[in-house]
């Protein structure tokens, strides 16, 4: 007895931030996530632009 999973792939989005699913109405690319709004939603929430600070360089003395 094989386990059929019924794993139907939506064309649905994925919110990075809130990890809300939902699926578009059109086929272009959403602006923000529905449910938290963001415009984001299809970044990460740790963006490697903050990354370049963790460099302690105190060598001013
Ligand atoms: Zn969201």
């Amino acid at each position: 007895m094989a386990k059929k999973q019924t794993t139907v792939q939506l064309p649905g989005y994925n919110c990075l931030r809130c990890e809300h699913r939902w699926i578009p109405r059109k086929p272009d690319r959403p602006i923000r996530c529905p449910s938290c709004k963001s415009a984001y939603w299809d970044r990460p929430v740790t963006s490697p632009q903050q990354v370049t600070r963790a460099k302690p360089s105190k060598k001013e003395s």
